[in-house]
């Protein structure tokens, strides 16, 4: 394809250093994304503070006040003109420490960025002194000489006005209802590991508080005292461990719970070397094994706590801290996927079944779109029972289930129980031989190139599954034989259209416009979408520009598009008609902005400035 020059060569934009306060906001707005992303910082200096007892105070969802209060050793007097300063930290001194860190914080980042987007108060006392000093801070530096007062032994964290300075997310989270339901949250997670810690939580001017814990010597104690007894009365005790250098090295214990447990989401308490994480691959892993042993109560409530040697764990890779990578984790998964595949099992005939009312089970699992019976029936014949970590496979290279961002909303629309995998592909097959597509021979190569790398076996095994259901948003469960597949829907669906562009390329049928779209109104409006929860306004001036180069663009390229892709842009530079990848399935109206700005900003402009 050619390159047209463009027909007004535009001055480059000067470039400038952004001011330092401008820098650490935009810094302090990614480790501070929520009231309860506060909290979560100020909890975990207080636990690395040693202190045995941490209240929580919050006012209007955290966006007033947010007030923790500990016991803890305090801040020594000296520290306190640098503490609110980007990297300033008592927990790490050289990079190689991080290897064997085994505080909750080592960046330095989380008190400076409070100071950033709210107002911060700090009340401290350190063991043997008389009185306690308070000083208040903004933008990194104390606003004043720290003051003589009295305090209680630890220190106390204000928090006022979170946000002050950001509108658009301050607006956004003032509508928000359950920012101080995420608090709660997380109060009851952090109290349920660290028990010899007591906790509390409490709204501003309610009498009682919503978390109420005090240390005890027993977990099931802590998890009756905060989660109920119909969790409590409901849990296996559960326990892994593995110390083979050469496969994985750990030690897990936990609780998970059994049949009579029946929720509507799963509540998944995870402790890694007692940071409290996310890891979706092993959430993931579970819930399977939940969805094929115990199909009523297949959203369990599981609390686990893993111990790794701290050379296994890369603190790390996330800004917030809220996720860690470790060493092994694909085989670290499996092994406690099948443990608590055991556990289930045994504990599911230990039981009556009165509970587990199973409607008469075929030998071939009845399918419906939504419902899993993939149950061995209760008088499960021995030969049922090969473990589940043995027939179903998980995504190992999915680390967080980052995907969920390319999510389509309706997955079974094109993975439908008829499944339209085949109708596609007959549709495929009678594509491939048209004469037309070969004669763009780059075409012809990319189809080739995919021809030449099918796998015949997993291709027999798409052909011929059967769908189940959604195991969760990206993944289908699929069964072919006895094997049970969980397909990566999001990354099959985008082969799908890929190969579908391939083979249809300048033969699509047409989606008609109702009313065609000015490509500038949406090219803006996918431009406001992208940045909806920062401050906007500022540059809408910006955006304009961008919008009015992409159109131009767009415009441009309007014959190469129309003849190759369908898209038709009329000469008002408006958008009617878009083109058929999939027979049947009508793609999301509401993405259509955004699909405009990524073929502008991506796919052309790339082509612009490549080779
Ligand atoms: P980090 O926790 O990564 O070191 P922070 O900004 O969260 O960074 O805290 C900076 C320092 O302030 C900590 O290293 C610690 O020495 C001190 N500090 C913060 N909160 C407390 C607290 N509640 N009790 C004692 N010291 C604290
Ligand atoms: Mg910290």
């Amino acid at each position: 394809m050619e390159i047209e020059p463009a027909e007004e060569v535009k001055e480059p934009p000067r470039i400038h250093r952004l001011d330092e306060s401008v820098v650490n906001r935009i810094a302090a707005g990614e480790v501070i994304q929520l009231p309860v992303s506060a909290v979560k910082e100020l909890v975990e200096n207080s636990l690395d503070a040693s202190s045995t007892s941490i209240s929580v105070l919050v006012k209007d969802g955290g966006l007033k006040l947010i007030q923790v209060s500990d016991d803890g050793h305090g801040i020594r007097y000296e520290d306190l003109p640098i503490l609110c300063e980007r990297h300033t930290t008592s927990k790490l001194s050289k990079y190689e420490d991080l290897q064997s860190i085994k505080s909750m914080g080592f960046r330095g980042e989380a008190l400076a960025s409070m100071t950033y987007v709210g107002h911060v108060t700090v009340t401290t006392i350190t063991r043997g002194q008389l009185h306690g000093y308070r000083v208040s801070y903004r933008d990194g530096v104390m606003e004043n000489e720290p003051k003589a007062c009295a305090a209680v032994k630890g220190t106390q964290i204000v928090i006022e006005n979170l946000f002050y300075n950001m509108v658009a997310r301050r607006k956004t989270l003032q509508n928000s209802a359950d920012d101080y339901t995420k608090i709660v949250d997380l109060l009851s997670r952090f109290a349920i590991h660290h028990i010899d810690v007591s906790f509390s939580c409490r709204k501003h001017g309610a009498a009682r508080a919503d978390v109420h814990s005090v240390a005890t010597p027993s977990r099931l104690n802590a998890i009756r005292s905060v989660y109920g007894l119909s969790v409590a009365q409901n849990l296996i005790k559960i326990e892994a461990s593995d110390n083979d250098p050469s496969s994985s090295v750990f030690e897990m214990d936990g609780f998970i719970s059994n049949s009579n447990y029946v929720a509507k989401k799963t509540t998944m308490v995870l402790f890694i070397n007692d940071r409290l994480v996310e890891c979706t691959a092993l959430k993931r892993a579970l819930e399977v094994v939940y969805v094929a042993t115990l199909p009523k109560a297949s959203k369990p409530f599981i609390y686990m706590s893993i111990t790794l040697p701290p050379e296994h764990v890369d603190v790390n890779v996330h800004p917030t801290k809220r996720e860690v990578s470790l060493l092994n984790q694909e085989v670290i998964v499996e092994k406690i996927q099948s443990v608590v595949e055991s556990v289930l099992r045994n504990s599911n005939e230990s039981r009556t079944f009165q509970e587990q009312t199973v409607e008469a089970t075929p030998s071939v699992p009845s399918v419906t779109n939504n419902d899993l019976h993939l149950s061995p029936s209760p008088s499960g014949s021995k030969s049922q029972r090969v473990p589940v970590n043995k027939i179903v496979r998980t995504d190992s290279s999915d680390p967080a289930g980052r995907m969920h961002a390319y999510l389509y909303k309706n997955p079974q629309k094109y993975l439908g129980r008829d499944s339209s995998l085949t109708t596609v592909r007959s549709s495929v097959r009678q594509r491939r031989n048209l004469k037309e597509t070969a004669d763009l021979t780059s075409i012809q190569e990319l189809i080739n190139d995919i021809d030449r790398k099918c796998n015949s076996g997993l291709l027999d095994i798409v052909r011929q599954s059967t769908y189940i259901g959604m195991a969760d948003d990206v993944f289908a469960l699929l069964q072919h034989n006895t094997h049970l597949y969980l397909a990566n829907v999001v990354n099959l669906s985008k082969e799908l259209m890929y190969q579908q562009v391939l083979r249809r390329f300048a033969h699509f049928n047409a989606i008609q416009l109702s009313e065609p779209a000015p490509l500038q109104e949406l090219i803006m409006l996918a431009l406001k979408e992208e940045d909806s929860d920062l401050e906007s306004n500022e540059n809408d001036d910006l955006k304009k520009k961008i919008a009015e180069m992409n159109t131009q663009l767009l415009n441009q390229k309007s014959e190469m598009l129309e003849e190759y892709f369908c898209i038709f842009i009329d000469s008002d530079g408006n958008l009617s008609r878009l083109p058929i990848l999939l027979d049947q399935y009508i793609p999301d109206m509401d993405r259509v902005p955004e699909f405009v700005l990524c073929l502008g900003n991506d796919v052309l402009q790339m082509e612009w400035h490549g080779p």
